[in-house]
């Protein structure tokens, strides 16, 4: 199945109730520059291994492209283009000044040394030196990315260029000029946003069940904010599964239970779950925060919770936001709900550009009035053009994209 395909979709809904040109809709269904790499890498054992990348550089009228790096087995070109547009959007939807873009390896990073996990990065790194830069295109994390696999990427490009440029890349280690608070960014923000719906819900926190999919740095630490914010965590899984608990799971707990054990298998506190059952259960919010594609055709139909809260990009195909959309189920969109990481790497950016550092609490007061306007802002605009809010966040994304590109002239 294209991922791409379903963009193009998204694109569609969103085109056919916008006043965009278009031509321009038309160069927003390609990207500017789509680069492929190989990347021989030395193994421990000595023997080479070939591996593919990719950077998709897919707008840059809003600014530099901007986007993660993501390590996956199943990553390739089609996702990575998909990524890439969705950040374009996502930019533009919170108004930071950035284009869109991503990039990727397919690989399980799981199965490497970290000596091969540093060369395998490097290897990319020195041969994406001519693509990116502060004022070009600015990778950060995605799946299975860190703040050190950041650093090795910008040591990396510093010893070619030879000159030291910390805004090559965002989600950096602190030590290196990372932003305070940038690795919650994405969990925090995304509360922010969930704290006004559930306002416009007319709903208190503790009335709210919530069932989290995927423990990475998004769901993870959402799931622990969740908590803190007295919000009732029933259920979370990583990759392998899950574990559910209607009166509610002691969050902390569960992250204990993970980092000793490797796995949620055996948790004492709730009873194991499926990722496909978790998606199915009684909930209030579903918040898938892993891969894309998981509320499809196949189980829209069975989806319980009341609203879908997407912090992984594209959890939700086409036909599933059809099918949710006739069930009255919300669906606060990607391209808003985890705009939040982004948005603080475009504080990182910034504050790499001044070399002027910022407290957690700064980042934290500056991002929580950007997701609270874009929020309401497409939250108006759904109830103004009468569609969801995914398409009401896409046309104003377009609108904005469409406005840059207009600026500039003619070609
Ligand atoms: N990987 C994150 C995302 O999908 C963050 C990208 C960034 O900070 O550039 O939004």
């Amino acid at each position: 199945m294209s991922i791409f395909a379903n963009v193009l979709q998204q694109l569609k809904a969103a085109t056919q109730v916008s006043k965009v040109p278009a031509s321009i809709v038309e160069q927003l269904q390609r990207p500017e520059r789509t680069l492929t790499f190989t990347l021989p890498v030395v193994m421990d054992n000595g023997s080479v291994r070939t591996f593919e990348a990719y950077r998709v550089q897919y707008s840059s009228a809003r600014g530099p492209y901007k986007g993660g790096l993501r390590y996956h087995p199943q990553t390739n070109l089609d996702e990575v283009k998909s990524l890439a547009f969705w950040m374009a959007v996502k930019c533009a939807v919170v108004g930071i000044p950035l284009g869109g873009g991503k990039g990727g390896i397919t690989v399980d990073p799981k199965s490497l040394s970290r000596g091969e996990l540093e060369r395998l990065t490097r290897a990319f790194a020195r041969e994406l030196v001519p693509f990116i830069g502060p004022d070009k295109d600015v990778p950060a994390p995605d799946v299975n990315t860190t703040p050190e696999v950041m650093a090795w990427v910008m040591d990396e490009y510093e010893k070619v260029v030879g000159y030291k440029a910390p805004g090559v890349v965002t989600g950096k280690p602190l030590a290196l000029g990372g932003s305070q608070g940038r690795t919650p960014a994405t969990a925090q923000g995304a509360l922010y946003v969930l704290s006004e719906l559930v306002q416009k819900l007319r709903l208190k926190p503790k009335q709210i069940t919530v069932a989290v999919q995927g423990m990475g740095n998004v769901g993870g630490i959402m799931a622990q904010l969740l908590h803190q914010a007295g919000y009732q965590v029933v259920a979370m899984s990583d990759s392998a599964g899950g574990v559910y608990n209607p009166k509610g799971l002691d969050v902390p707990a569960v992250e204990q239970f993970k980092k000793q054990s490797g796995s949620l298998k055996g948790f004492p506190g709730g009873k194991q779950v499926s990722n496909a059952k978790l998606l199915e259960l009684p909930v209030t919010v579903l918040i898938p925060a892993a891969l894309e594609n998981q509320i499809t055709g196949k189980n829209a139909g069975r989806i319980k919770a009341k609203v879908v809260f997407e912090m992984a990009n594209g959890p939700t195909t086409p036909e599933a936001d059809a099918k949710l959309a006739r069930r009255k189920i919300i669906v606060v969109p990607d391209v808003l709900a985890n705009a939040g990481g982004v948005t603080v790497s475009y504080f990182e950016l910034v504050q790499n550009l001044q070399q002027y550092y910022w407290s957690e609490g700064e980042v934290m007061a500056k991002l929580k009035p950007i997701m609270v306007t874009a929020f309401k802002q497409v939250w108006q605009r759904a109830e103004q053009l009468k569609v969801p809010l995914r398409t009401a966040a896409f046309v104003i994304a377009l609108e904005r994209i469409a406005q840059a590109i207009e600026a500039r002239g003619e070609y």
